[in-house]
């Protein structure tokens, strides 16, 4: 299987989605993400200790998660039922920045009536499959004051040194009345935030943040509280407190929440 990544891994985008929507068919779900007929969700994420000794919320393994088409995780159709239910898209006009823009999401957002669609990353080299997408630094956004009705910015804030910068432009560049979907792994020990801004050893950084690449581990009350900071009312979206039965069938993760930051419309 590790040869057949490989060998997948060059091949531009659409003919690898092509070939894993052959792989990977089946009756038994259709992928609200990508809309693709799939015999099972698969296991994603887990391995490493400290995210399942601190009880982290997105970062310990989970079954029946992901999407093997577009690799759509429990949180990414989480975030696509907050949006459809809660944010109206689809139903009124809403300019949507998304950062680090998973594929799934996109293909969602892409079908969506009204969505005016802008995406970004750091290095946005790493997207070729995502139309028009530029790179930017969160910290130093290169979009005017209130530009976007929605932000999504999952996964993103737990590799950015100075994440409280990163916080003030996301409230900068959101429109009074507008709301940002702000997802991180976030631990449930009540053992608060860890975290090295300064750390550049991917070796301690995966032994003490989970990954190679992250500089903290967020508590769940400090990112509520670092988004309030900012100016935000923040607050916890819950699905499963929503819609119970709509929950299951769309295979949310029961312990997640999505932080919601809203803008104070004036
Ligand atoms: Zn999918």
């Amino acid at each position: 299987m590790a040869r057949l990544r490989t060998f997948t891994n060059i091949l531009p985008q659409p003919v690898r989605f092509g070939l894993r929507k052959a792989l990977f068919y089946g009756a038994a779900h259709r992928c609200p993400l990508c809309q693709s007929s799939i015999r099972e969700y698969r296991a994603h994420g887990g391995g490493a200790e400290v995210l399942e000794a601190r009880k982290v919320v997105g970062g310990m393994r989970r079954e029946r998660d992901r999407c093997p088409v577009c690799h759509g995780a429990d949180r990414t159709r989480m975030m696509m039922y907050y949006l459809a239910t809660e944010a109206g898209i689809g139903r009124t006009p809403a300019r949507v920045l998304h950062v680090a823009p998973d594929y799934g999401l996109y293909l969602w957002l892409r079908r969506q009536p009204q969505v005016d669609y802008v995406a970004t990353d750091i290095d946005a080299a790493r997207y070729r499959h995502i139309e028009g997408i530029q790179s930017a630094d969160l910290t130093a956004a290169p979009f005017p004051d209130e530009s976007f009705d929605v932000i999504i910015c999952s996964h993103v804030l737990e590799h950015i040194p100075d994440d409280r910068a990163a916080f003030r432009e996301l409230f900068r560049i959101l429109r009074p009345g507008g709301r940002a979907l702000l997802l991180t792994p976030y631990a449930m020990d009540g053992k608060g935030t860890e975290e090295e801004p300064g750390i550049s050893d991917p070796a301690e950084q995966d032994r003490r943040f989970g990954q190679w690449d992250h500089v903290r581990i967020y508590d769940r009350d400090d990112f509520l509280h670092r988004m309030a900071e900012a100016g935000f009312e923040a607050a916890l979206y819950e699905p499963y407190v929503a819609d119970t039965a709509r929950a299951a069938a769309l295979h949310l993760n029961p312990h997640e929440a999505l932080p919601i930051g809203r803008k104070p419309a004036r």
